[in-house]
């Protein structure tokens, strides 16, 4: 049975895939899909939330695009090439944001 609660379980401290690091809880009871400190995610959605989709990769920030004041991270799945825009949670690490920002302008 544990296996099925950790698709059920939408809003949980999760260790990051990719940096290794905590990512905690959402203040709020807001739903995390992303790692606060490197922003990546993973490809377990197909609407946000409802942990369906089948494929499963890293999504990769690919660039970032700030709409009326809010950043809107677009995440890239490195299986299946998935372009997913994801806003950003208010405690995402700023100097990441920073950094997807300025190497997304190098492009
Ligand atoms: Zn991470
Ligand atoms: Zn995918």
């Amino acid at each position: 049975m544990s296996e099925s609660k950790k698709f059920t379980r939408i809003n949980e401290s999760f260790i990051c895939e990719n940096c290794k690091k905590d990512v905690l809880m959402s203040p709020g009871g807001k739903c995390r899909n992303h790692c606060t400190h490197c922003l990546y995610s993973l490809h377990i959605d197909i609407n946000p939330g409802d942990r369906l989709s089948n494929c499963g990769g890293m999504l990769k920030p690919d660039f970032i695009e700030v709409k009326s004041n809010k950043n809107i991270i677009h995440h890239r799945c490195l299986k299946c090439d998935e372009i997913r825009p994801n806003k950003c949670a208010e405690d995402d690490d700023f100097g990441t944001i920073l950094k997807i920002m300025q190497s997304s302008k190098l492009k």
